[in-house]
C-alpha cells in the first residue's frame, strides 16, 4: 500500500507555484500499488484528483481529498518494418521521453519538445504545438478505471481526441487513471515544417534539410525565448484556449478589426488567437497585484510573486470579460481549475 500522507503541502508540484496543500497525499508507482490503493478506505472516503507534473493545474485552494500522483516509469519498444511502437509508464517526465525518441531517431514527437508535465497527462488534452497533436501519433494508452478497479485498453478512436481535449479531460474527466501510453512513430522521417515560426528559424539556420534532432532543437530554441519557465515564473502555459467561430461570425469581425489573426479549418469554421485577443485588449505583459500576463504571449497568465490561486482565476475573469465586451468571443480556460 502505498504511503499516505496527510496535510501534504503541494506548491513545488503545480507549475504555478501555488501555495496550498492536499488534505491527503501518496504517489503511486505501479499498477499494482494502484490496484492494492483502491482497495482501501481511504478511496472510498474521499473526493480524488490524478496529478502528473501540476502543469495544466490551477488550485484556488486547499484540495480536501485524496491526490494521487502518478510515477509509473519505464520505457518498451516494439517495431515492424516502418514503425516503433513506444511504451511508456504515464509518470515518465514527457519531455525527458520526447528527448529519447529524438535520440533514437524515431520520428514523431520532435514538434512536442519542451513541454511539461508527464507521457500520462499527454492524451488527456491532446498536447499540441507546432502544428502536431499527441493524436497524430498515439497508437493506445492503458488506463486504470476507478469505477470498476480494472486496467482498460483504449485505441486512438476510443479516447475521441479533438482540439486540447479528449474524453479523459470530457464526459470520463476523473474516471481514469493512465498508467501506460503507446506512440506509434516513423522510422523513416516525416518532419511537420510547415508551422510559421519552425520554418523561419530552421532558415534563418540555414538548415535546408532537417533532422529529427534539427526540429527538435528549433522548437526547444523557440520555446525558450517565448515562454516562461515555470521553475522561475509559475505558469501552466496557454491558460485558454483558441476560440473556434463560424465563417460569418468570423466576417463580421474581420469588417471591424482587419489584422485579426486567424486559421481557417477544414470544416469552415475559424480559428482565432486567443493570444491575439488579450493582447489587443492591452494586456500583454501586465502585472496586476501578483499575476498578470508574460511578456512575450499575453495567452500566458503567470504567477510573479506569491499569487494565490483566487488571484489568478479573478485576473482570468477580468480578461474573459474584457475579450467578451472587445470582440463578443468567449475565452474557455484550458487550464484545469481545482
Ligand atoms: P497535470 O497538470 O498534472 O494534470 C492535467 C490533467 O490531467 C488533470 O486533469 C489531471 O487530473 C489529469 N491527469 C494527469 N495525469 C493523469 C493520468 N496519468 N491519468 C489520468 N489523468 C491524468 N500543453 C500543450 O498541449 N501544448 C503545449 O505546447 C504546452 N506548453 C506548455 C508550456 C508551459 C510553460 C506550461 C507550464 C504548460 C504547457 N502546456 C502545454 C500545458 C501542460 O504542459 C500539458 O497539458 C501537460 O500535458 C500537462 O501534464 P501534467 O503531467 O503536468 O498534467
Ligand atoms: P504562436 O506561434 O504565437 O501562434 C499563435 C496561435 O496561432 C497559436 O495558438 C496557434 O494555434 C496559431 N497558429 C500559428 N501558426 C499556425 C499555423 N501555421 N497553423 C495553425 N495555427 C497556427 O503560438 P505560441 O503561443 O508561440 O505557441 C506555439 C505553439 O505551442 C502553439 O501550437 C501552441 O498551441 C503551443 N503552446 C501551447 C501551450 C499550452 O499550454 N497549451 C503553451 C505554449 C505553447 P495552436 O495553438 O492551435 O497551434
Amino acid at each position: 500500500m502505498p504511503t499516505i500522507h496527510y496535510n501534504y503541502a503541494i506548491k513545488h508540484l503545480n507549475s504555478f507555484g501555488i501555495d496550498v496543500n492536499a488534505k491527503l497525499f501518496t504517489e503511486v508507482r505501479t499498477e499494482e500499488e494502484l490496484k492494492t490503493l483502491f482497495s482501501s478506505a481511504v478511496v472510498k472516503e474521499n473526493q480524488l484528483l490524478v496529478l502528473g507534473g501540476g502543469s495544466n493545474m490551477l488550485f484556488t485552494k486547499d484540495y480536501e481529498g485524496l491526490i494521487i500522483k502518478v510515477s509509473i516509469k519505464g520505457i518498451d519498444v516494439k517495431d515492424d518494418e516502418h514503425h516503433v511502437y513506444v511504451t511508456a509508464g504515464a509518470g515518465e517526465v514527457w519531455h525527458d521521453f520526447v528527448k529519447y525518441c529524438v535520440a533514437k531517431q524515431y520520428c514523431g514527437l520532435e514538434n512536442l519538445t519542451l513541454i511539461p508535465g508527464t507521457v500520462g497527462a499527454s492524451p488527456v488534452q491532446n498536447i499540441g504545438a507546432y502544428g502536431v497533436e499527441i493524436k497524430d501519433v498515439f497508437e493506445s494508452c492503458v488506463a486504470f478505471d476507478t469505477q470498476t478497479n480494472q486496467l482498460v485498453t483504449f485505441s486512438n478512436k476510443d479516447c475521441e481526441f479533438a482540439y486540447r481535449d479528449s474524453l479523459f479531460k470530457s464526459k470520463a474527466k476523473g474516471r481514469f487513471i493512465i498508467t501506460h501510453v503507446t506512440f506509434k512513430l516513423a522510422k523513416t522521417p516525416t518532419l511537420k515544417i510547415h508551422y510559421g515560426v519552425i520554418k523561419e528559424e530552421l532558415a534563418a539556420e540555414g538548415i535546408l534539410a532537417p533532422s529529427i534532432r534539427d526540429v527538435s532543437d528549433v522548437v526547444a530554441k523557440i520555446r525558450v525565448n517565448k515562454l516562461p519557465e515555470p521553475k522561475t515564473i509559475g505558469n501552466a502555459g496557454s491558460f485558454f484556449k483558441n476560440p473556434v467561430v463560424s465563417q460569418s461570425v468570423f466576417n463580421k469581425l474581420k469588417e471591424k478589426f482587419d489584422d485579426i489573426a486567424n486559421y481557417p479549418l477544414a470544416d469552415g469554421s475559424v480559428k482565432l488567437a486567443a493570444g491575439w485577443l488579450i493582447e489587443k485588449c492591452g494586456f500583454k505583459g501586465v502585472v496586476d497585484g501578483n499575476t498578470g500576463t508574460w511578456k512575450n504571449q499575453a495567452l500566458v497568465l503567470v504567477n510573479y510573486g506569491e499569487a494565490t490561486g483566487l488571484e489568478v482565476y479573478n485576473f482570468s475573469e477580468k480578461v474573459i470579460n474584457t475579450v467578451q465586451n472587445t470582440f463578443g468571443v468567449t475565452l474557455e480556460r484550458e487550464v484545469n481549475i481545482f
